[in-house]
């Protein structure tokens, strides 16, 4: 719906149109709100506003005009095969690599025309544990503290914070070496909030975890966006972006797929999957009730599981190929 430019008010303005629903989401180019007969309720600016975005390598179409909006405090995952796009969607982001095309800001800050401000707007989390292996956790955290120009008073001060709230209130003094994956990986999101920022990176944030650790960490992240953090994250992990995404974008060669709630998109299927196993071949048949996917399979010779659709399903069914 193309909203008229009197909609482009403060929330609790009144501001009847005759085009709008009684209630609705409205959305221009600066502005995200709920409309409530006349009235806007709450109305936020995206986080993340990303258009048009482009990058080739080479021959290597990147990404191929990426467009997308994450709203405050959203965990929104983005979810695709290797080389889909994912990282470099990051590394542009974040500064560390230039667009061909498009645009992209980060708190209303564009990132190539205010580059610094928009530095400050994001916290990464990069793929590689990519601490210092010989110095200790608090130096790491310290040492981000003062490239971020924070005073030495506030950084111990939000290093003893975030060591409580990672639960490694023990580990300030080890040395980044001497730990395991799983708590390198805290100290590794630890240190991407010692400045405070609005929006966090995760990139794979718990690839070649083990599956107890990696649970540890999701609880982790949702606590961070619980408390109120916007969180974009990469995975290739269905498990995570199910469990921690209100919004999943499908990504696949450089192009977004489909945005949407895990729920909307694995219902789009049904709700129940039948795999069945015939001559080493793999097919699965989609049914809306358990009791059709049970009745299916009784049909069957031997082989067949029933299970709840999943994100890696709906993908296959967009795009032909597995994540
Ligand atoms: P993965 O899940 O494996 O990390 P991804 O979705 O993050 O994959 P990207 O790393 O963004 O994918 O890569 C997208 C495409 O761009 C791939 O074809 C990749 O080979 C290519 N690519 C990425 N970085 C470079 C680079 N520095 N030079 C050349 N090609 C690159």
């Amino acid at each position: 719906m193309r909203t008229p430019t009197r909609i482009r008010t403060l929330v609790g303005v009144q501001c009847v149109h005759p085009n709008l629903p009684p209630t609705c989401k409205i959305k221009t180019d600066n502005l995200l709100g709920y409309y409530n007969n006349g009235i806007i309720l709450e109305s936020t600016k995206p986080m993340i506003e990303i258009r048009d975005l482009s990058k080739q390598y080479g021959k290597v179409q990147a990404l191929g005009g990426v467009s997308l909006d994450v709203e405050k405090g959203e965990l929104f995952a983005y979810l695709g095969p290797n080389g889909a796009g994912k990282t470099t969607t990051i590394r542009i982001l974040t500064g560390l690599t230039r667009h061909d095309g498009g645009a992209a800001k980060l708190n209303g800050m564009d990132i190539a025309k205010e580059p610094r401000e928009a530095k400050k707007q994001f916290g990464l989390v990069p793929q590689q544990l990519n601490l210092d292996a010989d110095l200790t956790v608090r130096e790491n955290l310290f040492i981000h503290g003062l490239l971020y120009n924070m005073p030495r008073s506030e950084i111990n001060r939000r290093i003893d914070e975030l060591l409580e709230y990672m639960d490694l209130t023990d580990r300030g003094g080890s040395l980044a070496k001497t730990l395991s994956g799983g708590l390198k990986r805290r100290v590794v999101i630890a240190r991407a909030m010692v400045h405070s920022p609005a929006i966090l990176f995760l990139d794979e944030p718990t690839v070649g975890l083990d599956p107890n650790i990696r649970r540890r960490i999701w609880a982790l992240i949702k606590k961070i966006q619980a408390d109120g953090a916007t969180i974009f994250l990469t995975t290739h992990y269905i498990e995570e972006a199910e469990f921690l995404a209100r919004r999943v974008a499908f990504i696949d060669e450089g192009k977004i797929v489909t945005i949407d709630s895990p729920a909307n998109l694995t219902s789009r299927l049904g709700g129940w999957a039948v795999d069945r196993l015939e001559d080493d071949r793999l097919t699965t048949e989609f049914f809306e009730a358990r009791e059709k996917a049970v009745a299916y399979t009784l049909d069957q010779a031997d082989g067949c599981t029933i299970r709840r659709v999943n994100l890696e399903d709906a993908f296959i069914a967009m795009t032909g190929k597995k994540i």
